[in-house]
């Protein structure tokens, strides 16, 4: 080791030392006491690594304001915590990776009165005994829908499992070959069929399967017919598949329930915005004994999983033991019934929802936008930058909808001296990360997923960028 580096080491600062620091005294305000002096140290031993790797080899350019300048930066990341707001300026409505759905104002409204409280969740004020944790949303669901009987569970992926646990365990439940599906990796129907106990019985091929295909696989060991809807592909040209109507026609012969997993809980018809959907309701008037759909994907609430439909089968599986596994918290029901109040109006569910405001904006509308911020960021001073609006292919995301091509606006920046990975990269560093997309060396902000009032931190984002920018210059 050189003299140098056994110097510069000698020289650290010492942890104790840079607690008494009035810049990290302030700190502790704000972060509790541990965290800020596991950060400090992180930040000494960060300058120790740098000094052994030949990072830091000019003593002039090493200090203890240097550590203390690194923990200071450290503490204000982790200061709004690990799980913290994103703007998604992807253009992805229903991004999986960035939490799905953004819960209406009604719905948040709703998980702040309970999460703080004790809550009715499991308790009927007027009896003055127990409730259910189900009854606060099954009569809206059941109103929303038309069902007889809804409860609410963690996921899809989890009424999924447990439909199936009640309804065909040890027996066979007979799906298109059409139909076995995977959703996000781990979602698959053949694998949740397997761990709930009952036997998947394909029938019919990728591209067809006739109501002639069910039939001839029915016998006396038959559970169910499942009809699992493709939300996340597709198949086009020679294709065929058995309707609903045709499936409860064969349903009512043999005395079998229909079960429809319909993926994505559409409320509301959007078909006039390109979204072509099934809606929850006319799954079951189209002849679905139940429905399974997510609460998180269009529907635009919290995650959970939704069962609604004939009375009997509700209650079969309302008393089946893995309901106790699956039951969602109190911030999920009380998310879960400010979303659905919202469709009380299907009007304003389009402007309230954001998943549904996004979906339905206007063309020129989201063109505005773009404008908006391609202004704010021209008018940075000093910056290199140069933005314009340009249209773009949206997408519905999260597994639905996967052939509607949502016409938007973005603006796209050119940063000049500033590499558009470099901006990207800067862009998700900061307090709130700003996920934007890149295209052709340019920085893409997708304004449909945006908010009016996150233009402006775009903006003051894109202002720290130039001048960080600068004095690397
Ligand atoms: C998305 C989806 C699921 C899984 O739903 P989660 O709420 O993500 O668990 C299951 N089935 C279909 C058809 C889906 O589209």
């Amino acid at each position: 080791m050189t003299l140098m580096k056994q110097e510069l080491l000698r020289n650290l600062p010492k942890v104790d030392e840079l607690i008494r620091d009035k810049r990290i005294e302030v700190l502790m305000e704000k972060l509790p006491r541990e965290k800020v002096v596991d950060l400090v140290r992180d930040a000494v031993n960060s300058l120790r690594i740098m000094i052994l790797e030949d990072k830091i080899s000019d003593s002039d350019s090493f200090s203890y304001d240097l550590a203390v300048e690194t923990a200071v930066k450290e503490a204000e990341k982790a200061m709004p915590g690990s799980l913290r707001p994103v703007i998604n300026a992807t253009g992805v409505v229903l991004h999986t990776n960035l939490g799905r759905a953004s819960l209406s104002e009604k719905a948040c409204e709703r998980v702040m009165s309970v999460a703080g409280n004790y809550s009715t969740l499991e308790y009927d004020p007027e009896k003055g005994e127990r409730g259910s944790r189900h009854s606060h949303v099954e009569g809206l669901i059941k109103k929303v829908t038309g069902a007889e009987a809804a409860v609410l569970v963690n996921n899809n992926a989890a009424a999924t499992m447990v439909v199936l646990a009640a309804l065909g365990k040890g027996r066979e439940i007979i799906v298109s070959r059409g139909e076995l599906v995977e959703i996000g990796g781990s979602f698959r129907i053949p694998d949740i069929m397997e761990e709930s106990g009952a036997h998947l019985r394909e029938v019919g091929t990728t591209n067809k399967t006739r109501i002639g295909d069910y039939e001839k696989a029915i016998n006396e060991n038959t559970g169910a017919l499942l009809k699992v809807h493709t939300s996340n592909y597709r198949v086009i040209g020679f294709t065929e598949e058995a309707s609903l109507s045709e499936l409860r026609t064969l349903g009512e012969k043999y005395g079998l329930p229909v079960i429809y997993d319909m993926g994505s809980g559409l409320m509301t018809d959007l078909s006039r915005w390109g979204v072509r959907e099934p809606v929850a309701g006319d799954g079951l008037r189209s002849g679905a004994d139940l429905v399974l759909f997510s609460g998180d994907k269009l529907l635009g609430g919290p995650q959970a999983g939704i069962i609604a439909g004939k009375k009997d089968l509700v209650d079969r599986i309302r008393n089946h033991p893995l309901m106790r596994a699956f039951r969602a918290d109190k911030m999920t029901f009380a998310a879960m019934e400010g979303t659905l109040e919202d469709y009380y109006d299907k009007e304003t569910a389009l402007e309230n929802i954001p998943v549904l405001r996004m979906i339905t904006e206007s063309y020129d509308s989201l063109c505005d936008r773009a404008l908006k911020l391609k202004v704010l960021i021209e008018d940075i001073p000093g910056s290199q930058f140069s933005a314009s609006v340009i249209d773009t292919d949206g997408a519905v995301g999260g597994g639905s909808a996967p052939d509607a091509v949502l016409r938007s606006s973005a603006c796209a920046v050119d940063c000049g001296n500033i590499s558009a990975e470099t901006a990207e990269r800067f862009l998700r560093s900061g307090a709130v990360p700003i996920v934007a997309i890149i295209r052709d060396g340019r920085v893409i902000f997708d304004v449909r997923t945006l908010k009016d009032e996150e233009l402006y931190v775009i903006r003051d984002r894109m202002a720290e960028l130039a001048s960080a920018g600068e004095k690397q210059a």
